[in-house]
């Protein structure tokens, strides 16, 4: 299928009439276009997101929740194809899409509509006065989204971002334009007005910048990249513009000596692989009380590798195809310099698929891959590498393991893995990171704060913190007779 360009409630092309192919990662093969946009597009679409803004943001809260409402209920409607679209433009196995990316798209809709109901006025007295705090909308806000988890990460986005009574100005991965795309045609049948959603596709140096840079776009929330995301505070800030940055991240799996090893066997394999290693939050970095080292290393090895890599549409597939070729060389790099590092690959390191379907030559696969023996402040340790590459630490204390954790630039995610809920407490409120799971994984409950520090970001999403980044605050102080 072919994206396009969705402003003022219509579907158009790039003005300039270019397009960018859109490749399947799992076979090579070219699925379609999107528009290769620029600032005369995004321009056109800032113009309608204005001309909508007055009359969206005079609804009542509860009259945009209904819309985000129907927003999910369109979505809902149509999941399946949302799973397919998802999986075709990220070579993800198509199970995951389901589970994962289909069903999260609707849950934002469907969480944010609820969670507006529950707010309640906020009301400061004094005793000669009451101060209120009215939550405005910002106006139109631009948000520009990475390809991991596409509509996810976008509806993450527009869900508050139009609740609040904003406009909006998105602008997808030009790696994953076909869910965005999705949700537009969603917006179109359940009759969303005009210029409320408006998505433009292409590069980020070209769509992404011009949306930093339009004067009348007084918030950017941004998921990706910590270069990008700094490129983005560097050329937003000035401009005085509100900004979230969720960010990259390096995040540590500490496994205690008291640890439940089939769960935390369990944990770590899916905080190490889900999405072949490609979801900020995967534990890329397992620590291990050398104590159980041994004795888990073991079985970690071999569960890695019965772990099935093949065809996204194969039922059986666990580890599909990485979002490109280029990306996979990015990968395999890093596995090259780990191995440069004196690091020995215990798992994985190769391209060959075990699923039923295929092989498909062109697609993008690599192998679930372990690497042990570095040194926790190498550079294949500390930098993010976002595939299917885990090493291997040992330790011989909870500070010891505090410290590993907390030796990179990044810090957004983390688990525990101890059968002492209170020890891993406390050691997890130690770590520099934004959350921390203990005996379990991207465990979410939307209502809170997500988002990282260190090099992972600036600010929170989530619940209560999406509702405020997306508004203005305005205290207004009542004195009394
Ligand atoms: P990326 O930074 O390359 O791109 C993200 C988005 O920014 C894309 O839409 C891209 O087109 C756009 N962009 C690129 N250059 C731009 C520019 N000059 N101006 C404006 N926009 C620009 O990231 P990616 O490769 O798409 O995604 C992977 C990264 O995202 C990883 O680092 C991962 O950790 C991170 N990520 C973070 C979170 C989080 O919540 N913290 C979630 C998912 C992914």
């Amino acid at each position: 299928m072919n994206a396009m360009n969705f402003i003022g409630g219509i579907f158009v092309d790039a003005e300039h009439q270019q397009t960018i192919e859109n490749i399947n990662p799992a076979t090579g093969e070219r699925i379609g276009t999107l528009p290769r946009s620029d600032a005369s597009d995004v321009e056109s679409a800032v113009n309608a997101a204005k001309a909508a803004q007055k009359e969206w943001s005079a609804l009542s809260i509860q009259e945009r929740a209904n819309w985000l409402d129907r927003l999910a209920d369109g979505l809902a409607a149509r999941k399946e194809e949302l799973a397919r679209r998802e999986s075709r433009d990220t070579g993800k196995p198509l199970v995951l899409a389901r589970r994962v990316d289909a069903q999260r798209s609707v849950d934002n809709f469907r969480f944010f509509a609820t969670y507006a109901q529950q707010q309640e006025q906020e009301v400061f007295e004094m005793d000669d006065a009451t101060n209120f705090v009215h939550r405005k909308a910002i106006g139109t806000v631009g948000l520009i989204t990475p390809w991991n988890l596409p509509l996810y990460l976008l509806s993450w986005k527009v869900a508050p971002a139009l609740l609040m009574g904003n406009t909006v100005v998105a602008k997808p991965s030009e790696l994953t334009p076909s869910t965005a795309n999705l949700l537009c045609e969603v917006a179109s049948e359940v009759g969303l007005p005009d210029g409320v959603l408006n998505v433009v596709h292409g590069y980020g140096p070209e769509v992404g910048q011009a949306i930093l840079e339009h004067p009348s776009i007084r918030a950017i929330s941004f998921t990706g990249g910590t270069s990008t995301g700094r490129h983005v505070a560097a050329t937003s800030a000035p401009m005085f513009k509100k900004l979230s940055l969720e960010l990259g991240g390096k995040n540590a799996t500490i496994v205690l000596d008291d640890a439940d090893l089939e769960l935390a066997l369990d944990g770590t394999l899916r905080a190490g692989f889900t999405n072949s290693g490609q979801v900020c939050l995967c534990g890329s970095r397992i620590l291990l009380h050398a104590s159980i080292a041994d004795r888990f290393l073991a079985k970690f090895v071999e569960r890695v590798e019965r772990m099935v890599c093949g065809a996204p549409e194969d039922e059986s597939t666990q580890i599909g195809a990485l979002i490109s070729q280029e990306h996979l060389r990015k990968v395999e790099s890093y596995i090259q310099l780990g191995i440069e590092e004196g690091g020995a690959v215990l798992a994985g390191g190769t391209r060959e698929m075990t699923g039923q379907v295929g092989p498909t030559p062109d697609g993008a696969f690599l192998r679930p891959t372990i690497i042990d023996g570095l040194n926790h402040t190498s550079r294949t340790v500390t930098e993010e590498i976002f595939g299917p590459v885990v090493t291997i630490h040992r330790f011989d204390s909870d500070d010891e393991a505090i410290a590993m954790a907390n030796s990179t630039q990044y810090g957004l995610a983390g688990s525990v893995w101890s059968k002492d809920a209170e020890r891993a407490h406390a050691l997890a409120q130690k770590i520099e990171t934004g959350i921390v799971w203990i005996n379990t994984w991207l465990h979410r409950d939307l209502r809170t704060p997500f988002g990282g520090v260190k090099n992972s970001g600036v600010g929170r999403e989530g619940g209560y913190w999406s509702l405020n980044f997306f508004s203005e605050p305005l205290n207004v102080c009542i004195k009394h007779d």
